[in-house]
């Protein structure tokens, strides 16, 4: 039997950020891991670290997004230094860019609405007319009314900072186990014994991390987490020579150079076919924002889904029943990991989670019938 200080069930971003942090707080931990299947989000997404739209009607959630946004620096500095791979982190600012007037007007609206609901906290955005745009953006199609941007927003290559916080995790003492999947578990408050093949594994504190299957996982330890798939689909141009460091929300260019265009947001259950249609809609977008994207080649596409709680907000709880459990469920799991790995794991190493988590536990959604 071996026994563990905690342990972490899902080795994908969420996962891998939380263990890292657990690890680094001097707590024996392992991650259980089912492996590299076909939808898991933290290898099919776009990369971004994106603050400007998250969280509106939900101040709290731009809190913790602005939070993980802050310690995205010291934990990509850290994981350099510590396992030598670059997670590639750019925060200059980002532009969601609008192709209508229309757009435009709503967004601008959104980000009025974002500024209020951020009282005191502040929430600083600026928005930038088809001509102020077309002096930064070489090339600009004519299509491109304006848009909005904010200085809090970035993107990494969240390939490298999966592969850094497994390899961080691991030379800080914690234990990967991959090709094993939990369907089973035996829970007592901080007793929690998993049944893996032949070997059974033991820990006073489990975190649920395993994407969409802490749907199922998560009434075997008390907890809720209606998470449901949402299909993105992506493509990839050639590489060409740097011309955007700054992210343009469904747009942006690697370090390498490739342009990703993005992406979907498609409610089509545990499906990840690629669609014509939706690529062509994509394309189409990207055309329209820089013509001379048409030029380029497209040299990969893919679909992935996203985990996708109810309400679009995080859920992140404890259990009541069986104290010293705990779950965490988001859409946003590049964006979200320097709070993952610098405030939520010191929250479980201490065995509580802050009163200010209490807006994103699942108790939300537990609206009484009406009569
Ligand atoms: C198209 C697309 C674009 C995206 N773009 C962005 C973006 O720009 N910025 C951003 O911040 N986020 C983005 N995301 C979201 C981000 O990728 C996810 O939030 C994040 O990857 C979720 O990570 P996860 O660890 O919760 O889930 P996953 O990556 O799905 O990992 C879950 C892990 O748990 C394991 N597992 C599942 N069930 C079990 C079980 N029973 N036992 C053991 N192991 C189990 C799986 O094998 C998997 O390894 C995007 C997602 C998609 C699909």
């Amino acid at each position: 039997m071996a026994e563990f200080d905690a342990i972490v069930i899902g080795g994908g971003l969420v996962g891998a950020a939380i263990a890292y942090g657990l690890a680094r707080a001097g707590i024996a931990a392992a991650i259980i891991d089912e492996g590299d299947i076909a939808f898991r989000a933290s290898r099919g997404n776009f990369g971004l670290v994106w603050v400007q739209s998250k969280g509106l009607g939900a101040p709290h959630y731009q809190r913790w997004t602005r939070l993980s946004a802050e310690e995205w620096p010291a934990l990509a500095r850290e994981l350099g230094e510590r396992t030598g791979i670059s997670v590639g982190l750019e925060q200059p600012g980002g532009l969601q860019l609008c192709l209508s007037g229309k757009e435009l007007e709503k967004r601008h609206a959104m980000m009025k609405q974002m500024r209020r609901e951020a009282g005191n906290f502040g929430f600083e955005y600026r928005m930038l007319d088809h001509t102020e745009l077309a002096e930064i953006l070489p090339g600009l199609g004519s299509s491109v009314a304006g848009a909005s941007w904010t200085p809090y927003d970035g993107h990494a290559n969240s390939l490298n900072l999966l592969h850094a916080l497994h390899k961080g995790f691991i030379e800080r003492g914690g234990a990967y186990l991959p090709n094993r999947t939990v369907t089973e578990a035996s829970a007592a408050p901080h007793d929690f014994r998993l049944q893996l093949g032949g070997e059974m594994i033991t820990a006073p504190k489990v975190v649920l991390a395993a994407g969409l299957g802490n749907a199922k996982l998560a009434p075997l330890f008390g907890l809720s987490a209606p998470v449901r798939p949402q299909r993105g689909q992506i493509l990839v141009t050639e590489r060409t020579h740097r011309i955007w460091s700054l992210p343009l929300g469904s747009l942006r260019q690697t370090q390498e150079g490739t342009i990703m265009l993005g992406s979907s947001e498609e409610d089509v259950g545990f499906d990840t076919a690629q669609k014509p249609e939706i690529m062509r809609n994509i394309a189409r977008r990207a055309v329209l924002s820089f013509p001379w994207i048409a030029q380029l080649q497209i040299v990969r596409a893919w679909a992935a889904l996203r985990v996708m709680p109810p309400d679009g907000l995080p859920i992140y709880d404890q259990s009541e029943e069986f104290p010293g459990a705990f779950t965490a469920n988001c859409h946003s799991g590049v964006t979200l990991a320097g709070a993952h790995a610098n405030a939520f794991a010191p929250m479980v190493a201490a065995g509580a989670l802050d009163p200010v988590m209490a807006p994103f536990s699942a108790k939300r959604f537990d609206v009484p019938a009406q009569a």
